[in-house]
């Protein structure tokens, strides 16, 4: 038989025998393992989490600014906000791409100056008001 042979733990190297899928020596290895690859996983998920929840609060910001108040593009940047973490990605019916971080949302349009709106008001579709 074929199934019981040497084998390398992958959480503490060792060798030991066992079926060919086995991939570590004893269960303290199994749960070690496991759980330093779920510690890396929510480290991840906080961090994402954090960016989006700052994204949306400097998109609060800009949403509480005066209607008709001019913003930049690098007004939105220079203040921290991180385009590539958002919620959602919707094309604009004006052209280009609305991104959604929750419930605000933020429209780039091609004269460098962008819209803050909230999701619910969705003004996006009144188009000529900022224009
Ligand atoms: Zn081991």
């Amino acid at each position: 038989m074929n199934d019981s042979m040497s084998q390398t733990c992958n959480e503490c190297g060792k060798r030991f025998s066992g079926r060919k899928d086995k991939k570590f020596c004893d269960d303290a290895c199994r749960t070690n393992f496991n759980n330093r690859k779920n510690q890396d996983t929510s480290a991840d998920f906080r961090q994402i989490n954090a960016i989006l929840k700052r994204n949306r609060s400097i998109l609060q910001t800009f949403a509480g600014l005066p209607d008709g108040t001019s913003v930049s593009r690098k007004d939105l940047l220079d203040s921290g906000f991180r385009p590539e973490y958002v919620t959602q990605i919707q094309p604009d019916p004006a052209g280009g791409i609305i991104r959604y971080c929750y419930d605000l949302g933020v429209r780039f349009s091609e004269n460098k100056e962008i819209q803050v709106f909230w999701k619910s008001q969705n003004s996006v579709f009144r188009s000529s008001r900022n224009l």
